[in-house]
């Protein structure tokens, strides 16, 4: 699972505001840790993106768009660049292939 800053921001001010006369404790700091682990439903992770990219890839390579057929799959290659690295080296692959 990545990094997901958006979660943390929100579990952050969530957390400011709601202790903001004391200081962290060690139950707010799990619960800011589980903020960062949990994706937001309009997000999908590393392990869904890598079990539609093939989806993706076959659309990209057959003309199609991708991108508006696909759009958590595209907007997580925006973001990660793991799985961009992956996308691309599976799409060189193929395009070589063909
Ligand atoms: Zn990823």
């Amino acid at each position: 699972m990545k990094w997901n800053w958006r979660a943390f921001k929100e579990s952050l001010r969530r957390g400011i505001s709601m202790r903001r006369r004391n200081r962290l404790d060690p139950d707010l700091l799990k619960q800011m840790a589980r903020g960062i682990m949990t994706a937001r439903p309009d997000e999908i992770g590393c392990d869904e993106c890598f079990e539609q990219v093939d989806d993706f890839v076959d659309r990209v390579l057959g003309g199609k768009n991708a991108a508006a057929a696909m759009p958590l799959v595209q907007d997580h290659l925006n973001r990660c660049h793991d799985c961009r690295e992956e996308y691309e080296a599976l799409l060189a692959a193929l395009r070589a292939a063909t």
